[in-house]
């Protein structure tokens, strides 16, 4: 008997994020067969709409027999049971069709729609790491996460499980977070916090001033942001270190309630500022001694499996999971 994996071949992968969109056909092993980028247009979710099927059409063209089905991500607050985009709030776009948009426009029954964060944990299950309790946080120009306990994503009854990014980390000297709280994780560490702190502490440390002019004088594309401090730190800036240590400091505090409430195997990290993992990982590590209970405190926390298309391998995972 052919079992039923064997006979899925292609399967549809959209991931519309907030500043850029990405159309691809994947294998079902999760290769990238054909793939097409183009930036976000936010005014008009229709315009945007219409040039994201135009773009999967020309991809999935070849394969239009063997596509099974298109899973696609959205940048906000989704209704996977009715194919909505509820919220999505860089765009401004609220309450949207979505999958009943991309049946008409591309002629394909099959369409699952979920917030990018939920794929990226549901792509992790089926083509990266595995596991089936653990976090998936994303720490990129915000943080983002969700979480998986015993094999399933928790989505809670208004979509919004797993808001990691608006966790409380910081009360004393606490940075206003773009939901208009105070000491988000958002607002504390994520990729574009630590660029502010960089930009603060450039203002008063001159031996870190002429670290970056020294470096962006032999490294034409240094940009002055978190990837940027991560090569000062490993040029040994003990300014650059320290950064990394109080990002990873509020996401160890953040970790370690999801830790204490859900008690998962492993922490998977996402997002550009991930790769910096070996720097933030010793503050996580401490913050979780001091905050998590003793049983929950022994977690595996690594980087994403996926790469760097994790959020396009979730898309394509969602057709996958539970066939
Ligand atoms: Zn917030």
């Amino acid at each position: 008997m052919l079992d039923i994996q064997e006979e899925i071949n292609m399967i549809g992968a959209i991931d519309i994020g907030g500043t850029k969109t990405m159309t691809a056909v994947l294998s079902d092993a999760g290769s990238i067969i054909e793939s097409r980028y183009f930036p976000t247009v936010s005014k008009d979710w229709r315009e945007h709409f219409k040039i994201t099927a135009d773009a999967f059409q020309r991809c999935a063209q070849p394969y239009l027999q063997e596509l099974v089905g298109v899973g696609i991500n959205v940048p906000g607050m989704a209704d996977s049971q009715k194919g909505t985009l509820i919220y999505a709030p860089h765009q401004n776009w609220k309450d949207i069709p979505v999958a009943e948009y991309f049946r008409n426009a591309i002629g394909i029954g099959e369409v699952i729609v979920e917030n990018d964060v939920n794929s990226c944990a549901i792509g992790e299950m089926v083509f990266g790491g595995g596991g089936t309790d653990f976090l998936w946080i994303t720490v990129s120009t915000g943080n983002g996460g969700a979480i998986v306990a015993n094999g399933k994503l928790i989505r809670g009854v208004n979509h919004c499980a797993g808001e990691f990014g608006h966790l409380k980390v910081e009360f004393e000297h606490p940075r206003k977070c773009t939901c208009g709280q105070l000491g988000c994780l958002e607002s504390q560490s994520s990729g574009t916090a630590i660029r502010e702190l960089f930009r603060e502490r450039l203002m008063g440390d001159s031996a870190l001033l002429a670290l970056v002019q020294e470096t962006e004088a032999e490294l034409p594309d240094f940009q002055r942001d978190a990837r940027g401090l991560s090569i000062l730190a490993e040029r040994g800036s003990e300014t650059a270190r320290e950064i990394f240590w109080t990002a990873g400091r509020y996401l160890g505090r953040a970790i370690s309630y999801g830790l204490n409430l859900t008690n998962p195997q492993r922490v998977y990290l996402g997002g550009g500022v991930a790769k910096s993992l070996p720097l933030l990982l010793p503050a996580i590590r401490e913050e979780i001694r001091r905050n998590a209970v003793l049983g929950a405190a022994d977690v595996e926390i690594m980087e994403t499996k996926l790469g760097y298309h994790a959020a396009l391998l979730g898309a394509g995972a969602l057709i996958l999971q539970g066939r």
